[in-house]
């Protein structure tokens, strides 16, 4: 069988992978995106984009695009509701916020890689190293295919294959239900630039504005044990159920009650690395390395995985441009192995840090533990994580 041969090759087009094409590209450096979906993924719901995110999306020279699809949130409102009465907290949102459709984000990066840098249909079963060295990998498509690259970088999410091949451990998954979509007011919604975060008997809610007309939530719950299924519909019907009988404001039911079909996401498992795994793994092999949720999937607790991953992009592309020759076109091989390294020694901190608040964030809700909510009461009062200080972070210049 014919072998192709390629320099730079990402595996997987989701955030992470758009945006380290696109960054790349800005630098002059080509690349090829294997994706393994026959379309771009552009589906499923919508992304909290922080300060720290929008510092990216400005570098990879589409900001002002994306500021035109989604509003700014200003505040927090965080609701406690119990039967002695509700209590409430509003907290103001440092720098940025916006809610962004998924589908805004990769549709923007993706018109902005040249043509036939994104090949979709190709799924990668397995991968070998090209020599003894690690120099290069061999990738092999489910239908046979047999392609060359002389650096690869694993965008390819948290089930990621490429993380196999640099030797890391499965993440681990917690067993938690969330119902998301959006919700779609006609007349205009009531709920100002404030995002919402209600918590009443065992189900948590996010609600945010997107636009005038457009709000976009979620529903975090206890996995129901064997009432739960895959079936988006029957979840829905399921929640609207529990959120009655809870008696959650009219507001938040009839907002469930109203989301449109298409935008409807039930998730069963949440994934995440450890810190200390996150601390401690070796993220490179020769000229192999990862990015995104296949290095650092966390919990959806602080809203940070699509950050990160813009960061992890442009932290990497700056990195391989800085050994990059011949005008950013030619990259030498044993050069390529120590920009990969520069780029894991820079992430490391930063993602063992997002990893870590997103863990005891997780645990202090999961946890029946009194002593371990304490404990990760202190992590995140230590590092801000209520006061959003991660979002401050500037990964700087492409
Ligand atoms: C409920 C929930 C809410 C969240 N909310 C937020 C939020 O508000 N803000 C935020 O910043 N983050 C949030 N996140 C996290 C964020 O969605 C992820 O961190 C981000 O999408 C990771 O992007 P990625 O490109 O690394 O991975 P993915 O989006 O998983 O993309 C991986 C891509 O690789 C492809 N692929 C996989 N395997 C292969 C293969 N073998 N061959 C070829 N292609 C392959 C897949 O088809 C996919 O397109 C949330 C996550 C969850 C679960």
């Amino acid at each position: 069988m014919e072998e192709e041969v390629h320099g730079i090759v990402i595996v997987g087009g989701g955030i992470c992978g758009l945006a380290t094409a696109l960054a790349l590209h800005r630098k002059g450096i080509p690349s090829l995106v294997l994706e393994k979906s026959e379309t771009l993924r552009a589906a499923g719901g919508s992304i909290g984009v922080h300060a720290n995110g929008w510092r990216v999306l400005e570098q990879l020279g589409i900001a002002a695009e994306l500021r035109k699809t989604a509003d700014v949130v200003t505040e927090f409102h965080d609701v406690w509701q119990q039967e002695q009465g509700n209590k409430s907290a509003v907290v103001p949102v440092r720098g940025e916020l916006r809610w962004l459709k998924r589908k805004d984000l990769i549709e923007t990066m993706a018109k902005n890689i040249p043509a036939g840098a994104i090949r979709f249909g190709c799924h990668i079963a397995e991968i070998h190293p090209a020599n003894p060295d690690n120099h290069g990998a061999v990738l092999t498509t489910l239908d046979g295919s047999i392609i060359r690259a002389k650096a690869l970088i694993g965008c390819d999410g948290s089930n990621s294959v490429v993380a196999r091949y640099l030797g890391l451990s499965p993440p681990r998954s917690a067993s938690r239900m969330l119902l998301r979509g959006f919700t779609r007011y006609p007349q205009g919604h009531p709920f100002g630039p404030h995002f919402l975060r209600l918590r009443c008997k065992g189900f948590f809610v996010g609600r945010s504005p997107m636009t005038d007309h457009l709000v976009s939530f979620f529903v975090a719950f206890w996995h129901p044990g064997a009432g739960a299924t895959k079936d988006a519909r029957a979840m829905k019907a399921f929640v609207l159920e529990r959120l009655k009988l809870q008696c959650c404001s009219d507001e938040v039911v009839e907002m469930v009650r109203g989301l449109d079909p298409e935008s409807l996401i039930v998730l069963t498992r949440v994934w995440y690395r450890q810190p200390w795994q996150v601390m401690s793994s070796s993220f490179r092999r020769g000229t192999a390395t990862v990015a995104g949720d296949a290095m650092h999937v966390m919990g959806p607790y602080i809203g940070q995985g699509g950050s990160a991953a813009l960061e992890d992009a442009v932290v990497l592309a700056r990195s391989l441009s800085r050994v990059a020759g011949g005008g950013g076109r030619e990259l030498r091989q044993e050069r390529i192995g120590a920009a990969m390294g520069a780029y894991v020694r820079e992430r490391r901190l930063r993602v063992v840090r997002l990893s870590l608040e997103s863990f005891a964030m997780g645990t202090m809700l999961a946890t029946k533990s009194l002593l371990m909510k304490l404990a990760c009461f202190a992590v995140v009062t230590l590092l801000g994580t209520n006061s959003l200080g991660h979002t401050n972070y500037d990964c700087g210049r492409l």
